[in-house]
């Protein structure tokens, strides 16, 4: 199967339901991707995520360029094998892990020199190198380079981050149309991230010069950084809304429950977050009524489930008295079971707004949800 999106249909909202195939099976958008950093969605086995519906993963080019390295990887037959995943693997640039995670980074129009959080050793991202690490780990979907930058940036900072951005997209480019691609990553794609910061303008820009470069998918990047959600929504929009319409759309790194379908009303198709996964693994759950805190006394003999209304394995078997239990006790199984709820809980919610976009009747079901998360915030 090669690399297909299609809309199936757009709501007044800016909504779009659609249809994502890559080599390893069709998602329904819009999609949330659990993200499995090191190969491994953490907690969670693969068979579970199958359980699950998971038909797209993130996973990290920096953790897995490290440990156990690329060429491994190549070697045993790429990620999907490695992992032992049939489904779909989008892999991000490295860059993000590497403004964030490594040390001594200095960035210059060739690449991102930085040392690595794990051993010190030094290294040199560039463009070019991001590709081919990509096409070693042969993901479906891959990204480019892109320079990530802080909030609040200055103006002329964010300028010269979109601008680079935007050469490295050109080089990426030529990278990914001359290296006669190997059998195993024939089908695999790559999608440009738009940058820019909060300036609409230079986000404007940042879209055009990407667009003229014809990406078969954009991200837009840079979001979710310690902006406020309003205004992180407003650069979404404005991003979306400069981006081919017949191409999908990927917010990185956004959001929590509530704020899933304010991304999905800025048109976008896609995103990735590590919040369910990760606050799971620190006892914090989602619930329809709000989320809680299991470690807390006052569910040491509650025998009700985590959340009433939610169907999957684990509140239709464990109390939450039970899981008050395995965390206070730091039993592994608690953080097994923690995920796998958090986990269908932010997959629900993108099925029921799928839903909610193919019945067309997405705004009431807009105030029902955001009545009903406010009403249990805690
Ligand atoms: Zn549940």
């Amino acid at each position: 199967m090669a690399f297909r999106f299609e809309v199936m249909k757009a709501d007044p909202s800016g909504a779009r339901l659609g249809r994502l195939t890559t080599p390893h099976g069709t998602i329904e958008t819009p999609a949330f991707m659990p993200v499995g950093t090191a190969g491994t969605v953490k907690a969670m086995t693969q068979e579970a995520l199958e359980e699950l519906h998971v038909g797209l993963l993130l996973a990290n080019t920096y953790h897995l360029y490290l440990r156990p390295g690329h060429e491994l990887i190549r070697r045993v037959g790429g990620l999907h094998r490695f992992m032992s995943w049939p489904g779909g693997i989008l892999t991000d640039s490295g860059g993000y892990q590497v403004f964030s995670l490594a040390d001594l980074r200095k960035t210059t129009d060739e690449g991102v020199r930085f040392r690595s959080h794990l051993d010190g050793t030094e290294h040199l991202l560039t463009p070019e190198n991001a590709i081919e690490i990509q096409r070693a780990l042969g993901s479906d979907i891959g990204m480019v380079l892109d320079e990530c930058i802080e909030y609040p940036a200055t103006r002329a900072h964010a300028a010269s981050a979109a601008w680079r951005t935007a050469e490295w997209a050109k080089r990426s480019k030529s990278a990914i149309e001359a290296g006669p691609p190997s059998e195993a990553t024939s089908e695999q794609v790559f999608f440009a991230i738009v940058q820019g910061g909060t300036f609409k303008d230079l986000r404007r820009q940042n879209a055009a010069d990407l667009r003229a470069l014809d990406f078969p998918g954009y991200a837009i990047g840079g979001l979710a950084v310690g902006e406020p959600h309003e205004l992180s929504c407003e650069i979404a929009g404005e991003t979306a809304a400069c981006l081919p319409p017949e191409r999908p759309r990927y917010v990185m790194g956004v959001g929590k429950p509530e704020q899933l379908l304010d991304y999905v009303r800025c048109g976008v198709d896609m995103m990735d977050c590590v919040l369910p996964t990760r606050n799971a693994r620190n006892g914090y759950l989602y619930t329809s009524e709000g989320p809680l805190h299991i470690k807390n006394a006052e569910f040491a003999a509650e025998m009700r489930p985590i959340d009433e209304r939610c169907r999957c394995m684990v509140c239709r078997r464990y109390s939450r008295a039970y899981l008050c239990h395995l965390f206070r006790a730091n039993e592994i199984l608690g953080a097994i079971l923690n995920t796998h709820h958090n986990l269908y809980f932010f997959l629900d919610i993108m099925r029921a707004i799928r839903e909610a976009i193919a019945f067309g009747n997405l705004s009431r079901f807009s105030s029902e949800l955001q009545a009903r998360l406010e009403a249990g915030h805690r």
